[in-house]
């Protein structure tokens, strides 16, 4: 109790003057976006699944939708980002959040067949107000130029993908071993720990997080604006109902949305002048890079996934592992092992002077996401006659994305709280969750792209079809971070000393 009193009188400069690697409150967030991935991915690992064999669509329409699902997500992760920083603050963001995706899952464990839909919609809503608000609360715990960031947010990455991994894999256990009730009713379950962590150790974040219009606008006024919201967000259900039950409103969407977040930021980037806008600029190249990464990288929900049931044999380092299951984890298991790794390479070299600035971190995600689709296209050398190849080249090259994500995702979320002026942040990583939503909605086409051209395409026809898409990503993943490296002047002038 003693400890909640001092920490209630903390102010920004004490949390963000802590001692050591990582701030305290940095582990509660870790563990609260831990429990709330768990809960995601636990079902988006089951919507696929789901909606071939119990609401009984074909695998292409299942594709589309999964893709559109995501899409939405991550769209609704500027929606939340956006209100976040005018009215909610990310407090009551992450809580308002949290709340809708309790309601989702449990919806969908009561009835997941009758009310899938409405369920889904809920969990679209949430977690558009809670994932892109708790990640803008991370780098609330830094100060300018504070070197520590980049680690902490690696440590929050590596939180991510624990919880990415136990969902993924004991939710579609449960619906397997069990039912489907019982498997979505274990995401709401894991949605309730992350949000309840987050409420029992809010008092630990200081002035962070609170309203923007705390002190200048009435209390009163202020509980009508949350009110508002709380309603708006109710009512863009029904819509986003009307979407995802209909597959042909998605592109429309998708041409609208975007172009429309991208020209409300130049609206707002014009508001401010010299420094803070060219940062700004800075990061709209980076998100626009980052929607080129998630496209390859997203193919591991879609065409990965059909290679890896058809092309690959059973076999990794010698023991029997089905090929399905290493899709879906090994990325997660690499990211726990190697995030902190990496992390601590950046202090090690920064402490030298020696850590290479972001521009250079962002080339290298490229680089590597490059080498690893060769790897992918490699597989090709290892088939037998039939078509079959090697899983544990597969499973190589996933380490080897992997390598290319931490050098960009979890720089990413840090970039966008270092670039943004204050009241943008939560718009601008808004922003760069929005890059994922077109990242997925183009790895969906460029999927679909690769895929044989008919139903009666032996097993040899699926591998040249899909390592040879392969092979040409690589080549583009190389052409763009060798863009991205000989633009670095450019963009480090943008980026004023940020880095
Ligand atoms: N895997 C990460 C997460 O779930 C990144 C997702 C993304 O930005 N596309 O947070």
């Amino acid at each position: 109790m003693g400890m909640a009193v001092s920490d209630k009188r903390m102010t920004l400069d004490d949390i963000q003057n802590f001692e050591g690697k990582y701030p305290k409150q940095l582990w509660y967030l870790f563990l609260s976006e831990m429990w709330e991935r768990f809960a995601f991915y636990g079902m988006r690992g089951m919507l696929t699944i789901f909606m071939v064999e119990q609401l009984k669509l074909s695998e292409k329409d299942a594709n589309l939708k999964y893709g559109a699902i995501q899409a939405f997500i991550y769209t609704m992760a500027f929606v939340g980002g956006l209100f976040a920083d005018k009215l909610l603050g990310f407090r009551k963001s992450i809580f308002w959040g949290g709340i809708l995706m309790i309601i989702g899952s449990f919806t969908l464990a009561v009835s997941p067949k009758d009310l899938y839909y409405i369920g889904i919609s809920f969990t679209i809503v949430g977690t558009g107000f809670f994932k892109p608000n708790i990640s803008t609360i991370v780098g609330g715990l830094y100060k300018t130029g504070d070197p520590r960031r980049d680690a902490g947010f690696g440590l929050f990455y590596s939180g991510i993908n624990i919880g990415a991994f136990l969902g993924g894999w004991l939710c579609i256990n449960a619906a397997n071993n069990y039912s489907w009730n019982v498997a979505f009713s274990l995401a709401g379950i894991g949605m309730v720990i992350g949000l309840g962590i987050f409420i029992f150790t809010r008092h630990t974040l200081g002035p962070i997080g609170f309203s923007p219009l705390v002190g200048k606008t009435e209390p009163k006024k202020i509980r009508l604006y949350d009110v508002m919201v709380y309603a708006g967000s109710l009512l863009v259900i029904p819509f986003i109902l009307l979407l995802i039950s209909n597959s042909s409103l998605t592109d429309m969407f998708m041409y609208i949305v975007g172009p429309v977040a991208f020209l409300y930021i130049v609206y707002e980037m014009f508001k401010y002048s010299g420094a803070e806008r060219r940062k700004l600029a800075a990061a709209l190249i980076f998100i626009l890079f980052s929607i080129i990464f998630w496209a390859f990288f997203e193919q591991a929900g879609g065409s990965l996934s059909l290679f890896a049931r058809y092309n690959l044999n059973h076999k990794v380092l010698g023991i029997t592992l089905d090929p399905n299951e290493v899709n879906n984890s090994a990325n997660s298991i690499f990211v726990i092992l190697f995030s902190p790794l990496v992390g601590l390479i950046w202090l090690a070299l920064s402490k030298r002077k020696l850590e290479p600035n972001t521009i250079i971190k962002f080339g290298l995600g490229f680089l590597f996401l490059s080498a690893a689709f060769y790897v992918f296209y490699f597989t090709r050398f290892f088939a037998d006659k039939n078509g079959m190849t090697s899983l544990d080249i597969f499973t190589l090259a996933y380490l080897v994305i992997t390598f290319g994500e931490l050098c960009l995702s979890p720089i990413g979320l840090s970039l966008m709280t270092k670039l943004a002026p204050k009241p943008l942040h939560g718009m601008m990583m808004g922003m760069w969750f929005l890059a994922s939503a077109y990242g997925q909605y183009a790895a969906g086409l460029l999927g679909a792209g690769m895929s044989s051209p008919n139903d009666h395409a032996t097993l040899m026809d699926k591998l040249i079809s899909y390592t040879d898409g392969y092979k040409l990503l690589s080549i583009y993943a190389l052409i763009a971070g060798v863009v991205m490296i000989v633009l670095s002047p450019v963009i480090k002038k943008l980026m004023h000393e940020v880095h």
